[in-house]
């Protein structure tokens, strides 16, 4: 078998040199294959049983640098929990180079887990299995559901420990995304007074995600108007995503750097998992604000290069984020009128959904499995006082027969919108928890059902279940 051949085309690493370190992979003592996306694979170009083979699997693990690739890790900064700092950058990542995919679509491939970069500060570089697993199954599922993400290409394991508190075993993550350019990349420059460098940035930002567009307040448009359409798609389908750090935002309007997000079980507007987010600062409810701060911090970065005139620039900026608010509503109105089978906007759906999530809240119904439930008519059973899902559900009713539609089609177009299947976090905990004991079954079974979300699986019933009371998992982790 044959080593896998990337087609790399690097961009990134054309730029200045100040945006990045060339650094490669530190080599691992035993690397094994948990897992290649085949789909994935084909699309990037790439054959999948080439990265099976051991040549493949010592390329996913960093013993060997491919042919064509630059290894690089770039550097941004960030406000971390609203806090400023100056420098971050991939510690624990590694950009191998970038390949245009069979839609011709630039894509940026990267090691994560894969050693001491230059951002490491005092962290090892390294991931262990836990996260590595979490976030292939949450960003393929995210991907199966219709969510702008980054994907996961490949797990394989180092055959080395790491140590978090306890000892757990090694692993690195190919992680695939349209690029790793993050509102904190701007913000490095910003903070530096570097105005080529913040230029050469937004072009290059501008060419890889908004083609045609240009300038950077057209940037700046863009990325408002992607991250709101991606908060309203999280927020429609009980995401959290945990660290909404400005260097966790990609410009690139992908779900990113996912650490200790989590889907809801029961709903409640201020539900939040990450054990280090002791304020909710990001709990649900919460996303859509922190989304427009993020982007007002992009807004502030790109100041300096929108006007010459700083008033004319703060006008400039204050009206492209002055659209979120607007956007975000029309999105999670169209988001929600589409899990509750609404095919026409009508005076009121707002309400009706809002009066509906409120409901849940008092009940303790489950997110996923009452819009689900909506489609099949078992969404009352979610409710600890049926009845009053019943008043609610009688008013849902008039409304969707009074546009015409009839019932069978509607049904069909809720079960686009109502996923059956999510990775539960009992779930991934349990996938994770056999998987330390070389167990991948439970893994392989989560990412089968999660992959095609809107089917119903008789087989994977048992991952539509909410959690019993002490299966209930409370705080989740980064894992860093
Ligand atoms: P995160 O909160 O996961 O987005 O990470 C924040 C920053 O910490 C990023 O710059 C990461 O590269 C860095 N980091 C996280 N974990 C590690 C690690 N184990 N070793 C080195 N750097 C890390
Ligand atoms: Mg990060």
């Amino acid at each position: 078998m044959a080593a896998p051949r990337f087609a790399f085309d690097n961009s990134y690493v054309q730029l200045p040199e100040r945006f990045y370190s060339l650094v490669k992979p530190t080599p691992v003592r035993a690397p094994a294959l948990l897992k290649v996306n085949h789909g994935l694979a084909r699309e990037l170009g790439l054959d999948p049983a080439a990265l099976e083979s051991p040549e493949g699997v010592a390329v996913l693990a960093g013993n060997q640098v491919p042919s064509g690739a630059q290894p690089l890790a770039q550097v941004y900064a960030g406000h971390q929990f609203g806090g400023w700092v100056p420098q971050l950058g991939d510690g624990r990542a590694i950009l191998l180079g970038e390949v245009i995919d069979v839609h011709r679509i630039r894509r940026d491939i990267q090691l994560k887990g894969s050693g001491p970069t230059p951002y490491s500060r005092r962290g090892d570089g390294r991931a262990w299995l836990g996260p590595v697993l979490r976030e292939y199954l949450v960003s393929e599922a995210m991907h199966a559901l219709g969510v702008p993400t980054t994907r996961a290409l490949a797990a394989v394991s180092t055959g080395e420990s790491v140590y978090r508190e306890e000892e757990w075993p090694g692993a690195v993550l190919t992680r695939v995304a349209t690029s790793h350019i993050r509102v904190g990349t701007f913000q490095y420059f910003a903070a530096r007074d570097d105005r080529d460098g913040l230029r050469a940035l937004s072009e290059h930002a501008l060419g890889r995600h908004y083609p045609g567009a240009s300038g950077p307040l057209s940037l700046l448009e863009h990325v408002v108007e992607a991250q709101a359409k991606l908060v309203a798609q999280w927020l429609s389908l009980g995401f959290i995503h945990g660290v909404m750090n400005t260097d966790n935002t990609s410009v690139g309007g992908e779900t990113i750097d996912y650490g200790p997000c989590a889907f809801l079980d029961t709903y409640h507007p201020d539900t939040v998992f990450s054990s280090i987010d002791v304020q909710g600062r990001y709990a649900y409810a919460a996303q859509p604000q922190v989304m427009l701060w993020n982007l007002a911090q992009l807004a502030n970065a790109l100041l300096p290069i929108l006007a010459e005139d700083r008033d004319e620039a703060i006008r400039l900026a204050t009206a492209a984020l002055d659209r979120y608010a607007p956007l975000y509503g029309e999105q999670w109105l169209m988001r929600f009128r589409a899990k509750l089978g609404l095919l026409e906007p009508r005076e009121g759906d707002r309400e009706l959904a809002e009066a509906l999530l409120k409901l849940m809240a008092q009940n303790q119904a489950d997110f996923t499995r009452t819009f689900r439930g909506l489609v099949d008519g078992s969404a009352r059973a979610e409710f600890q006082d049926p009845a009053a899902f019943d008043r609610w559900a009688e008013g849902w009713r008039q409304r969707a027969a009074s546009e015409g539609s009839d019932d069978a089609s509607r049904a069909a177009r809720m079960a686009r919108s109502n996923p059956a299947f999510h990775p539960r976090n009992h779930r991934i905990e349990e996938a994770i928890q056999a998987a330390v004991s070389g167990n991948l079954q439970p893994f392989e079974r989560l990412l089968a059902a999660c992959t095609d979300p809107y089917t119903d699986q008789p087989d994977y019933a048992d991952l539509q279940l909410a959690p019993k009371p002490h299966e209930v998992v409370e705080a989740t982790f980064c894992g860093t």
